[in-house]
Order: C-alpha cells, then structure tokens, then sequence
C-alpha cells in the first residue's frame, strides 16, 4: 500500500493550468484524477477518496469554500488551496474553513509538490503513532516531558509560550491562521486579539532564533498567520 503511487485530486477550471499542473505532478509520481467543477470534484472525491485534494477557489459552479466545508464533513484529506485573488481574507476563510495550506497564483509547481509532500506526511504522522519529541533543525519540543531546547540548550518558556508553540507544531509545516491560533491559546473569546499574538511570537522568537529579525523557525505569512517550519534552512 505504501508503495502506491499518492492518488490526488486536482479541482481546477483553467483547462490550460489544470493539464499543466496534472502532467508536472505525475511525472513527479503521483496519480492525478482531475474536476473542472465543484460538483464533479465532490463526486470525485467521494467515488475515489484521494490522498490529497488541489482545490482552485474560483469554480464556475460554486465557490471553492463550499467544497471544503462539504469534504469535511466526512474526510480529514489535505486539501490544498490555490487563490488566483490575491485576497487575504479569502485564504484565511478557505484555511479556517478547514483547508491546510495555500498557493497564490501564479506559483511555481515545485511549490506546490513541496506542500503537497508537506500536507502527505502530516496526514502520515496523524495517522501513525506519533513520538512525542517533534524536531526540526536545532530545535526540539518533548511534547511529553513538556521540555524544549535549541541545539540541545534547554529553553525556558512560559505557559502560554509552550501552548503557542506546540499549536504550532501540532500543525508544524503548514500555516496556522492568526485566528486558530488565538482560539487554540487563549479561548474562543481572544480570537480578534492579534496582538497578543504579535507579543508572544515575539518574546517566542527571541527565546528561540538565533536572529529574531531573521526567522528560520517562526515565519510569518503576512496578514494570515505563522508557519512553523518543518525543514528549516541551513543556516
Ligand atoms: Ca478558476
């Protein structure tokens, strides 16, 4: 089973993006079934459960938020989401509304295999029995002993530190909007309550970079949320 080549469904009207993208991406060994609607996809979707969902937000039939919310009233399938508007509020309502990541267009398509590989092994490690230290470059979180260290120096965090930074790296890899992240740490009530955000990343990132200014953890996806990420770049 694991030597399956991974099944994606690729929901797309652009005739000319769609063919492009399902030829890059099977010849990056992956099996594509491709939707130019919404419908056809949820039918798709359904008849055939994929490994991972592409999903265009502009459909003739429908708006590509619909279709998240319906996938997930039954499937935990990644679902990846390409915007043509450059809208922000449009990418925080399709990631709130249960997407795992986005693309804006135009975007390269090694791009979008990197995230689509990133959404994979997430869904991979939900599905397996998880070690309880999550590592990515210098920096490892016990989730277990509730310790963290930077290259092995252990880092003192307060609670509400320790509870963002673990929010984040329960969805490590992909971007947590600033919403999910004010309602995961603080409660439901906190949700419009950005700053608090602004203020503990901070205070998080100088306890944690080497160069706050300079992230090569904690990334900021402007105006939408952090991203914890799962493959840092060599420093
Ligand atoms: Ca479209």
């Amino acid at each position: 089973m694991d030597s399956d080549p991974p099944k994606l469904l690729l929901i797309e009207d652009d005739r000319s993006i769609r063919r492009f993208l399902a030829i890059s991406m099977e010849s990056n060994g992956f099996r594509i079934t491709e939707a130019d609607t919404a419908e056809s996809g949820l039918r798709a979707a359904v008849s055939e459960p994929p490994d991972a969902i592409v999903l265009d937000l502009g459909l003739p039939d429908g708006d590509g938020l619909d279709v998240i919310r319906k996938i997930r009233e039954w499937s935990a399938v990644p679902i990846i989401v390409l915007s043509a508007r450059e809208r922000e509020h449009e990418k925080v309502l399709a990631l709130d509304t249960g997407a795992d990541d986005y693309l804006t267009k135009p975007f390269g398509v090694g791009e979008l295999l990197a995230r689509i590989r990133v959404a994979l092994r997430h869904q991979a490690s939900r599905n397996r029995k998880e070690s309880p230290v999550f590592r990515t470059g210098d920096l490892a979180v016990d989730l277990g002993r509730r310790i963290v260290t930077i290259r092995d120096d252990v880092v003192h965090l307060t609670p509400t530190e320790y509870r963002l930074l673990t929010a984040l790296v329960q969805q490590a890899g992909k971007v947590v909007t600033h919403r999910s992240l004010l309602k995961t740490v603080w409660g439901p009530d906190a949700v419009h309550e950005n700053q608090y955000l602004r203020v503990y990343m901070g205070t998080l990132r100088s306890k944690i970079e080497e160069d706050p200014a300079r992230p090569r953890y904690l990334m900021t996806e402007a105006g939408i949320g952090y991203r914890l990420t799962d493959s840092p770049p060599e420093s």
